[in-house]
């Protein structure tokens, strides 16, 4: 009998990826959503999969999160307020969602006795720490609500681990890009927002120099992170969090040059459009790096696609699904 996965959030760009993937691996997946920022448009193409349940609902309602969770053995817990900007100009909304919305799914995920809780992390968690690269067990300070709640995610896990002894894995992502990542609204993630701004010949607008790096993490990466954490069989790896990256430094102004370079083969006159810098971001860290050595090693986690690779993957979504 496959198992059936609780994966919150599954209507956003990481959510409805790791639905599509555990559908294809066999799992049964109740994907659960109040559609604030995730699309239907994301899990359209699951709606019809025998093995697939679409529940709409609120992780701040701690009834529907234990209604949720029922019959199901793993949870992937994906649902959250991303955006380091919107922390800023909305603080209670994101600490109520995740940090309350966090607590109520873990509860009712032990309650219910789950085999594992994985959840979605945060390298925001390093902080102002200036160390490269980034190591798991040395953070610095938060810079933004978005990481206070990302890091107090880390901390309750691991307290009920030690309460109730439910299994928990954390995944810290780094910067994942790829299909059905949300171009529009204020709040978008950069690259999306510069493919769009490039389809329609505007100028992309960059924080700062430009000369910011982040370890930028192709999505399919992070689909192998979570397979990892959910099949493996080392019963070492639970109460712990772990660096989920592809290990390389790429800065802003190499990825919109290389978006620019390849979308130009498509439509030449995006190679005229001209790059716009902007003022630096409050709360935004200058470099990002990580250190993958504990996935790889815990969780025989083996990121195969690199970010230009990644880049050249995601190209033809761009070009289809955001023209
Ligand atoms: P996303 O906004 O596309 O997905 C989040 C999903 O959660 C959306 O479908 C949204 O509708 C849903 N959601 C929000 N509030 C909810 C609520 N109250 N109840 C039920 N559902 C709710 O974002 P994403 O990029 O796919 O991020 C997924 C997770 O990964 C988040 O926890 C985010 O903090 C984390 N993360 C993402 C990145 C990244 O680079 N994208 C990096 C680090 C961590």
């Amino acid at each position: 009998m496959s198992k059936r996965i609780l994966l919150t959030g599954g209507a956003g760009f990481i959510g409805s990826n790791l639905c599509e993937h555990f559908l294809q691996k066999g799992y049964k997946v109740r994907c659960l959503d109040n559609l604030s920022t995730g699309r239907m448009s994301n899990i359209q193409g699951l709606l019809e999969h025998p093995n697939f349940e679409f529940v709409e609902a609120d992780i701040r309602d701690f009834e529907a999160c234990v209604k949720a969770v029922q019959d199901c053995e793993l949870v992937l817990h994906q649902a959250a307020l991303g955006s380091v900007p919107r922390s800023i100009d909305r603080p209670l909304d994101t600490n109520a969602v995740n940090i309350t919305g966090f607590l109520n799914v873990l509860w009712a995920a032990t309650q219910e006795g789950v085999e594992r809780f994985v959840y979605a992390a945060s390298s925001s968690t390093y902080g102002d720490s200036k160390e490269l690269p980034k190591v798991e067990d040395r953070i610095g300070n938060p810079m933004s609500p978005y990481a206070v709640t990302k890091l107090v995610n880390e901390q309750y896990a691991k307290v009920f681990g030690q309460m109730y002894g439910i299994k928990t894995i954390g995944l810290r992502y780094f910067n994942v890009f790829g299909r059905n990542q949300d171009p529009d609204g204020a709040y978008a993630a950069a690259i999306p927002k510069f493919v769009k701004a490039f389809l329609e010949h505007r100028s992309p607008e960059i924080h700062g120099d430009g000369e910011q790096t982040r370890d930028f993490t192709y999505i399919d990466n992070v689909l192998h992170a979570n397979e990892c954490a959910l099949e493996t069989e080392n019963e070492e790896v639970f109460h712990e969090v772990y660096n989920v990256a592809f290990g390389e430094r790429t800065s802003v102004n190499q990825i919109v040059k290389k978006l620019q370079l390849l979308l130009s083969e498509k439509d030449p006159e995006i190679a005229e459009v001209e790059l716009k810098y902007a003022q630096a971001r409050k709360g935004d860290v200058r470099d990002s790096l990580a250190d993958i050595a504990k996935a790889r090693r815990m969780l025989n986690y083996n990121p195969k696609i690199s970010v230009l690779a990644g880049v050249e993957r995601a190209i033809d979504w761009y070009w289809n699904d955001l023209k």
